[in-house]
């Protein structure tokens, strides 16, 4: 079987792990990762054995006895496709000087604008926008979350619109620069950008977002009203949750009663860096007034975009069959 060659450019909270997910799929070579400066990060990589192409100067490497495998355009010539999961604009940026003249494909990741690319992306909700295709963005992380659950929920029984609120993590675990450290934030434009957002992957759905950023890191949280077209059956609706892929439905009866315990749930089922890449559903807090339906769902932002860019690889490569590339993705990663 002839390989996909991958290049990851920007190795950071997205990056390292899309990286680790590449070198999980049997039809998938990770050829190498951006080095932008020398950190711990760069360490572990070096280890693991992963190839290095500086984005800059080396120095810094040299000086910590990392000998890159080159620089960044040596290993543009070497892939079929980059993933880049550079920090907001950067990537955008990227792709002006890098890939479009180096006819190269790219993935953005969720902090780009949708026009980056020809489509935006989540495997089981719209695969086929991306097959073929040179530019793609995977959508943000709790994108990506309101974007599986709704998907679902429309498919089997037809939502009129959408309420959700999103309690946002202040800064990921290891971010030592944002906050609040003692604050709700409230984003102060409605809706929120992630109502429009989820419109590029469900086009046709009628959703309102607002969203506040709240003092811890482990998780998003979201709080969500469906307007149903039918009268809500609360157990349908867990049924379907249930056998949605990379949904994963929590319980109070198994005192999972917040995000520090499915974080902790992640960690015991000894998930790569203790990942949780489903988005978790309470059980108990699946609700219905009349034709209302209610639920709540955590969002683990650091992995659940993970799957998403290992199946958007696929697709902009021409593999047609969007259950076999989630069931591969899903199995490399121990996921449901
Ligand atoms: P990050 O800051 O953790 O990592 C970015 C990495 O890119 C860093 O290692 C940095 O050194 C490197 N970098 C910076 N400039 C570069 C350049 N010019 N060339 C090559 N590498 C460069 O960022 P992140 O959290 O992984 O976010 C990356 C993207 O993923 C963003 O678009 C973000 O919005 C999106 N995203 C982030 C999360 C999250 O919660 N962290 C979730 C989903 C999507």
């Amino acid at each position: 079987m002839t390989k996909i060659k991958v290049g990851v450019v920007g190795y950071g909270t997205i990056g390292k792990r899309v990286a680790d997910a590449v070198r999980l799929q049997e039809d998938m070579e990770l050829v190498g990762i951006t080095g932008n400066t020398y950190n711990f990060r760069m360490e572990v990589a070096n280890d693991k054995g992963i190839k290095i192409f500086t984005v800059a100067d080396d120095a810094d490497f040299k000086a910590n006895n990392i000998t890159p495998a080159g620089k960044m355009q040596d290993l543009l010539n070497a892939v079929d496709i980059i993933v880049d999961c550079t920090p907001k604009k950067i990537g955008r940026a990227n792709k002006e000087k890098y890939y479009i003249p180096n006819k190269l494909k790219a993935i953005f990741q969720g902090g780009e604008k949708p026009d980056v690319g020809e489509a935006s992306f989540v495997a089981q909700c719209n695969y086929k926008e991306a097959l073929n295709k040179d530019y793609v963005r995977v959508v943000s992380c709790n994108t990506t979350g309101l974007s599986r659950t709704l998907h679902a929920l429309e498919e089997k029984f037809g939502i009129n619109s959408v309420t959700a609120t999103m309690i946002r993590r202040g800064a990921d675990p290891g971010d030592i620069h944002h906050g609040p450290i003692n604050a709700v934030v409230p984003v102060l434009e409605l809706p929120s950008h992630h109502g429009p957002d989820v419109k590029t992957v469900l086009k046709d759905l009628e959703i309102f977002t607002t969203a506040v950023s709240g003092s811890f890191t482990l998780m998003h949280f979201h709080t969500l009203v469906c307007e149903m077209k039918k009268k809500v059956d609360v157990k349908a609706v867990i049924e379907v949750f249930n056998n949605t892929p990379r949904v994963r439905v929590v319980r109070n009866a198994e005192k999972v009663r917040s995000t520090a315990e499915i974080m902790e749930l992640a960690k015991d089922l000894q998930r790569g860096r203790g990942d949780m890449p489903e988005i978790c559903i309470w059980e108990e807090a699946v609700g219905a007034h009349g034709k209302k339906l209610f639920y709540m769902q955590a969002i683990h932002q650091e992995s659940d975009v993970v799957p998403e860019n290992i199946d958007c690889i696929r697709a902009m490569m021409g593999f047609e069959d969007v259950e076999k590339s989630m069931e591969m993705t899903n199995k490399s990663l121990g996921i449901k």
